[in-house]
């Protein structure tokens, strides 16, 4: 099974690397053409030019990008992937999406005897380099058979979610998820910082009792109480994805005030951090309005 990697970002990178190192045949072609060299000297994958020319030969291309609409960028024109990909070949596409841009590729791709699957992944670049990804699918079950070898490289839990666009509705309802804990818990650890509790103390409590979450768990000691702020997903895409799942909400007419709020803080925190802070360095924007640090 030759395979296609686009876009060798933070997380694509090392899934691109586990299906090099499974031993699968693989072909990888990034916007800044420098990073794919540089892969493709590491892992011993041929080099492709333009995304035509690695979807060349390929039975299954990987993309792995920003947004959706990024990834609808790269179909048309002389050296776009409709004029590599052949009939019966798959476009699996592991950006975190969104479902409606999902569902108009998988149109225009069918009309060309190519199937789609959107299959984006949670467990951080941690998971990716350690292969223990979750692979949330939309699209044709038998089709998610066919192409489980790739993702197997990379994902430990696969899950076929439902249709086209099913994949894409998941993740950004857990990333909203992640956004809501986020805010919620630099709300909760300023407001005691200002009665009195310190932070380390505070968390102590919470995290052995009801109010805990991974936020509290794990990236708020490991990333805020140290100030170290690593950055491994920017602010830039869980703004993006809290912004998809407040839209899918609003699209099902569903009352959801709450994430609806929390996309607005996500965007403000966004703007005034910028393209290149961490999706965690959203505290900062709690701290700066409270007067006070979680340190
Ligand atoms: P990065 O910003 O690190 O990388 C983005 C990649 O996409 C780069 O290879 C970049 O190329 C390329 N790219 C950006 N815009 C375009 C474009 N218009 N056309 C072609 N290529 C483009 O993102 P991540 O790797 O962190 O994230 C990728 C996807 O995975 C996102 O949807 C994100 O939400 C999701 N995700 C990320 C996780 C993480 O922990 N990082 C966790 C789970 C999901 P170039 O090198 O030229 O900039």
């Amino acid at each position: 099974m030759h395979t296609a990697f686009l876009g060798l970002g933070a997380i694509g990178r090392p899934m691109a690397k586990r299906i090099a190192d499974a031993g699968l045949s693989l072909t990888v072609w990034n916007r800044t053409a420098v990073r794919a060299a540089e892969f493709a000297a590491a892992t011993g994958s041929r080099l492709a030019s333009s995304p035509g020319d690695a979807a060349e030969g390929a039975t299954v291309v990987v993309t792995c990008l920003p947004t959706s609409p990024d990834v609808e960028s790269l179909l048309d024109g002389d050296d776009g992937l409709l004029s590599g990909m052949t009939t019966g070949t798959t476009l699996v596409d592991c950006t975190s999406g969104d479902p409606a841009t999902s569902r108009r590729i998988a149109d225009r791709l069918a009309a060309r005897g190519i199937r789609f699957l959107d299959a984006p992944v949670s467990g951080g670049v941690t998971g990716a380099i350690n292969g223990t990804l979750t692979v949330m699918v939309g699209g044709d079950a038998t089709t998610l058979d066919e192409v489980r070898p790739v993702l197997d490289t990379f994902g430990a839990k696969i899950v076929h979610c439902g249709d086209v666009g099913a994949g894409d509705a998941l993740k950004a309802v857990n990333n909203a998820l992640l956004a809501v804990h986020i805010w919620s818990i630099a709300e909760a650890l300023t407001t005691l910082a200002k009665a009195g509790v310190a932070p380390a103390v505070a968390l102590e409590v919470i995290n052995a009792s009801s109010g805990r979450s991974n936020a509290s768990m794990n990236l708020i000691p490991e990333r805020v109480l140290t100030r170290a702020f690593p950055r491994t997903f920017r602010l830039a895409l869980l703004d993006k994805d809290i912004g998809i799942a407040a839209a899918v909400a609003r699209q099902h007419k569903v009352p959801s005030p709450v994430l609806q709020v929390t996309a607005d803080l996500f965007a403000v925190a966004h703007g005034e951090l910028g393209d290149a802070a961490d999706h965690v360095e959203a505290v900062r924007i709690v701290e700066r309005w409270a007067g006070v640090e979680i340190a």
